[in-house]
């Protein structure tokens, strides 16, 4: 249990008495009790009246029910009032339930692929759960680079077939200088294709640093934003059916990230970082079709 800007450890704190909510003790960063999941029986709760013991029976570890009255002191107790700290453990990471990103995990470079498609189709809140304060800048862009060259296969297809049906149809298949256009056209093609990645980091940079605009004072600062919105990015993928998928996958992209970015937050303080992350991402998505369609202009004349 530590602390998302700081990892400063989270464990022995007491719970402010005036009912505010709990901040790290280093940097002053809020957090909740219930941001966390634990392995059941492997963290205590104390009540903050008379240190009772308690222990979480939810399947992320929390107490049930979320009030009760002190069996000992019988004061009113809730989790997030709770003294925590981890018991019969050797270190205090295995006292935490983390749901593991497939992508971070060890296996074959398709199944790591597909499991992580999974979460950011339908999971996009657990993504920070499951990265758990790790901030893997690397294996996000890894993931963004793979994303973006499978789920640009079919356009790139569509693409080539624009250049190419046309010549194939007529009998007249220009690889030679003979046919300049076409071949600008495949360059274009294929050019374009093989820097997706680079256009995909690009965007995400921009939707990461609208989120961290508002959201660095709360703990999502650029770096945890970008792979947060890296890894929900699985709906992309949908831009493999053609004409319209594209824009379906932007779409799924959007929802589950707005989702994971709120799961990030603390409740209340959401709606200004989520804004500003798809504003960014707004922004970036129509400047790089914008300029992908001058750029076209301009290489066909
Ligand atoms: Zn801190
Ligand atoms: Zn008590």
């Amino acid at each position: 249990m530590r602390c998302s800007t700081c990892h400063h450890t989270l464990w022995n704190q007491p719970a402010p008495t005036d009912g505010s909510p709990r901040v790290c003790s280093e940097c002053g960063t809020p957090y909740a009790v219930a941001d966390f999941a634990f392995r059941r029986g492997k963290v205590a709760f104390s009540c903050p009246h008379c240190a009772q013991v308690y222990f979480g029976t939810s399947p992320t570890g929390h107490l049930e029910p979320a009030t009760f009255a002190c069996a000992s002191c019988g004061g009113a107790v809730t989790m997030e009032q709770c003294v925590l700290r981890p018991v019969g453990v050797q270190s205090d990471t295995e006292a935490m339930l983390f749901k593991p990103l497939p992508w971070l995990e060890s296996g074959g470079l398709f199944a790591r692929w597909r499991g992580t498609l999974k979460f950011g189709i339908s999971e996009g809140a657990d993504v920070p759960m499951a990265l758990a304060g790790r901030e893997p800048m690397g294996a996000a862009i890894g993931f963004l680079a793979m994303q973006g060259w499978v789920s640009g296969l079919i356009p790139l297809f569509v693409g080539l077939l624009a250049v190419f049906g046309p010549s194939i149809m007529s009998g007249i298949v220009g690889f030679g200088g003979g046919n300049a256009v076409a071949m600008g056209m495949l360059t274009w093609q294929v050019a374009s294709y093989i820097a997706l990645p680079l256009w995909i980091c690009a965007s995400v940079s921009v939707a990461a640093f609208g989120t961290s605009l508002l959201g660095a004072s709360l703990g999502l600062g650029f770096r945890r934003a970008f792979v947060i919105i890296a890894f929900a990015s699985g709906g992309l993928i949908f831009a493999l059916i053609p004409f319209c998928g594209g824009l379906v996958g932007i779409i799924v992209w959007a929802v589950q990230a707005s989702r994971a970015i709120a799961a990030a937050l603390p409740p209340g303080r959401r709606v200004g970082p989520v804004f500003l992350a798809l504003l960014g991402g707004f922004v970036a998505f129509l400047t790089v079709n914008v300029t992908w369609f001058v750029a076209r202009i301009f290489l066909i004349m």
